[in-house]
């Protein structure tokens, strides 16, 4: 009996069996460009930081930590500005963490989640997990979603929840703030929540407005973001949402107690506090996505204009192989499962450059 089948032995949950856990492989390979990281590493003097941080808290280790996590949710509030206080703020461990506490507190069973893929491949996941149904709207066919559009989708499936990723995972393109007020206008009549996903905010050009600017009067919607890609710190598990002071108390209905240890609280402050130095490569990044977009285009590809640190590119006639050709070489990046198409995120200067040369390479045998 091999481990799947012992799996399906077990009692699991009808809605369960037969599914696969999200999965971007994880290998031991030179060059990661394939889940979007921040390839710069967090710079020394932030590290010294969050290690008097970490160090200060174990003294404290024994009790619980503040369960309101009250120094981060201000710390958060006052980076995000657009007149956030720590009353609109909540944070978990990941975004991952606190959209699935929004489907706990505002999906569950005999309701509906909305997302429109192409898009980030943990909406249908968090949903399923949490007994919520999903549906799939669609997209243009060059990925784009207009305001128009969405809003008719919005009205046919009335949802409870709607996810807006903007920029989208996997295409990098920010959505215009007029799909966003179009959306939460037509989820009116369901009550829709209304969840933007700026995971990618800060490498978004300059002049991309963030839905922040729409939280006011509008209780429904739910900006959400991390300290997993601009500020390098994937590996902390910190993610954040800023909405009305009310959101954030029907999650709390929801959360585990004492969900943020201290050592994560700890963290994210001094990181906060140090955010200029680990900012600091943003631009960097930008300048090499960019380069990506332009390289690609001189291939003759096609790459989707990208405010994220990533660029989706379509044009492959055999995407699978080349994601094959590429990792020999060294360098992993993600087969998103769309016909054609290939995702990379753009890394320092050295590592884009072993991409772009391997992709020409391969282009011209
Ligand atoms: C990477 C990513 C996240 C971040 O997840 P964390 O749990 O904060 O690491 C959220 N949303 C999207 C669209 C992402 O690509």
């Amino acid at each position: 009996m091999d481990q799947f089948e012992r799996l399906s032995q077990l009692p699991l949950r009808d809605d369960l069996r037969g599914q696969h856990p999200y999965g971007a492989p994880q290998l031991d390979v030179p060059i990661l460009l394939n889940v979007n990281e921040n390839t710069f590493g967090v710079p020394l003097d932030a590290k010294e930081a969050i290690l008097k941080a970490v160090a200060d808290e174990l003294d404290g280790l024994n009790r619980y930590p503040d369960r309101e996590f009250t120094e981060l949710r201000r710390a958060l509030a006052a980076y995000l500005g657009h007149g956030m206080t720590q009353e609109n703020i909540w944070a978990g461990n990941g975004s991952n963490e606190v959209l699935q506490q929004l489907l706990q507190a505002f999906g569950g069973p005999g309701r509906t989640a909305m997302g429109f893929p192409p898009t980030y491949s943990m909406y249908p996941l968090l949903a399923s997990g949490t007994g919520t149904g999903y549906v799939a709207g669609i997209r243009s066919e060059d990925y784009g979603l207009s305001a128009d559009s969405a809003a008719e989708q919005v009205r046919a499936h009335a949802p409870n929840v709607i996810f807006l990723c903007s920029p989208n995972n996997p295409t990098g393109t920010a959505l215009g703030l007029d799909v966003i007020e179009a959306v939460y206008a037509a989820g009116e009549a369901s009550q829709a929540i209304v969840i933007v996903d700026e995971a990618y905010a800060e490498f978004s050009h300059a002049g991309t407005p963030s839905a922040l600017s729409l939280l006011p009067g509008r209780p429904r919607l739910v900006v959400s973001r991390t300290m997993s890609k601009a500020f390098a710190l994937a590996g902390a598990r910190l993610g954040y949402l800023a909405a009305a002071p009310e959101v954030t108390d029907a999650v709390r209905l929801v959360r585990l107690p004492y969900h943020l240890s201290a050592i994560t609280q700890a963290t994210a402050v001094a990181a906060l506090r140090n955010s200029d130095s680990l900012l600091a490569n943003v631009e960097a990044i930008k300048v090499q996505r960019d380069r990506i977009v332009a390289e690609l285009i001189d291939m003759g590809l096609s790459p989707a204009s990208s405010d994220s640190n990533f660029v989706f590119f379509g044009g492959l006639s055999d995407p699978q192989s080349v994601w094959e050709q590429l990792l020999a070489e060294g360098v992993l990046i993600r087969d998103v499962g769309i016909a054609g198409h290939l995702r990379v995120t753009a890394g320092t200067e050295a590592e884009t450059t072993a991409f772009l040369s391997g992709l020409r390479a391969i282009l011209a045998k």
